[in-house]
């Protein structure tokens, strides 16, 4: 089976957990603080807190922002669910925001229409609270024209940046542009630490307060044990702290071949219907994962595609969730197909090919081939 996915796991990382767990030292300690000052200095900020995962690194940078029940926030529709979902569990409304066919990230011309007018009525305008882009499989989102629009208003901007540690736009990178960034390890990421989570920020209150609500409320500056806040434990074990240490220190190979193979892709599909990922001057992807728009006449025949390829052994995937239409927010705030028309169309195209560290040129000739077959078929 040709995986979808594989972390480059190797002697050095699995030696750095079995010292912290022979050491007995486990809960968030040295290494984890080791791990917070790497992000930092890489991404350029001045703060990063580690957190449990990505999902809590978005939920504790809402309650950082004081974002409150009936509160208004902005989000773009195609991502996975957690992104929508840390603002529902604050009990706030997602106002989704379709994207760019091309770059799967939120559309800022759409994104200004909508603020615009939220904030031009008095009801709505001290609602809304925050936006949160999405730096869409590696890839960043526009945001020059996202944070003109939220600085003309003082909105805050929380990066999604997940899928994005070391994407950049010219030299300065994700997770540094907005108030808050969110990077994710999970095993889907560049590199991981099994589960685990970043918040990068410049704020220092900000900072304060997401090490206080991920540590049960426990003033992080105290040097006795006061409780300020009622928190989590969203906190990051310390040999998850080592495994980042360690795997953070083969990012930029990680990277390097990603976009090799990435490439390679590029030069098999060139001059065929299927769309491959966009990648503007400026824009430095880093290809968490290689996302293929099959062509249109295809439209219905994209999990088909997925189970034959299967079938020959060649694990792919959907690229990632039209968020307004999965159950609840469907179920919740009515929204129908058309909605958000390039979410849609996205959605439906979109195949997540295989790649990883150690995926070699046959493989990817494979899967090219393969892919080929399936959609010249009349079957399919
Ligand atoms: C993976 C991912 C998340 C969730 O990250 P976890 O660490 O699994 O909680 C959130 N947003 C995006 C865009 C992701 O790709």
């Amino acid at each position: 089976m040709i995986k979808l996915t594989i972390p480059s796991i190797d002697n050095e990382d699995m030696e750095a957990v079995l010292k912290v767990i022979s050491s007995g030292q486990l809960v968030q300690g040295e290494k984890v603080n080791q791990f917070e000052h790497l992000i930092a200095e890489y991404v350029g900020t001045k703060y990063a807190v580690a957190v449990s995962n990505c999902t809590a690194a978005l939920h504790l940078s809402l309650l950082s922002l004081d974002v409150e029940p009936g509160d208004l926030v902005l989000v773009t529709a195609y991502s996975y669910t957690a992104t929508a979902n840390v603002i529902e569990l604050c009990r706030a409304i997602p106002i989704f925001i379709d994207i760019l066919p091309d770059t799967f990230n939120i559309d800022p011309e759409k994104l200004k229409k909508t603020l615009i007018s939220l904030m031009s009525s008095s009801k709505t305008a001290k609602r809304v609270k925050a936006i949160i882009p999405v730096h869409t499989f590696g890839y960043m989102a526009n945001m020059p024209s996202i944070l003109e629009i939220a600085n003309e208003y003082n909105i805050p901007v929380i990066e999604d940046a997940a899928c994005a540690l070391g994407a950049s736009i010219g030299n300065k990178k994700a997770g540094s542009w907005g108030k808050i960034g969110c990077f994710s390890f999970h095993p889907r990421k560049a590199i991981t630490t099994g589960e685990g989570g970043m918040i990068t920020t410049n704020d220092p209150l900000i900072a304060k307060k997401i090490r206080a609500l991920r540590n049960h409320g426990q003033d992080p500056d105290s040097t006795q044990v006061e409780f300020i806040m009622p928190g989590f434990n969203y906190r990051l074990t310390d040999f998850q702290g080592a495994l980042g240490v360690t795997q953070f220190s083969k990012l930029s190979r990680i990277i390097d071949v990603r976009r090799k193979l990435a490439k390679e892709y590029n030069s098999l599909f060139f001059g065929s219907e299927i769309i491959t990922p966009l990648e503007l001057p400026d824009f430095f992807h880093i290809y968490q994962s290689y996302v293929i728009l099959i062509p249109r006449k295809s439209i219905d025949k994209r999990n088909l595609l997925i189970r034959k390829l299967r079938a020959e052994n060649i694990e792919t995937n959907i690229g990632t969730w039209n968020m307004p239409l999965t159950k609840y927010y469907r179920e919740k705030y009515g929204y129908k197909k058309g909605d958000f028309g390039n979410t849609d169309l996205v959605f439906s195209l979109s195949l997540s090919l295989p790649l990883y560290e150690k995926l070699t040129h046959d493989q990817q000739l494979e899967i090219f081939e393969n892919l080929f077959f399936l959609l010249n078929k009349s079957e399919l």
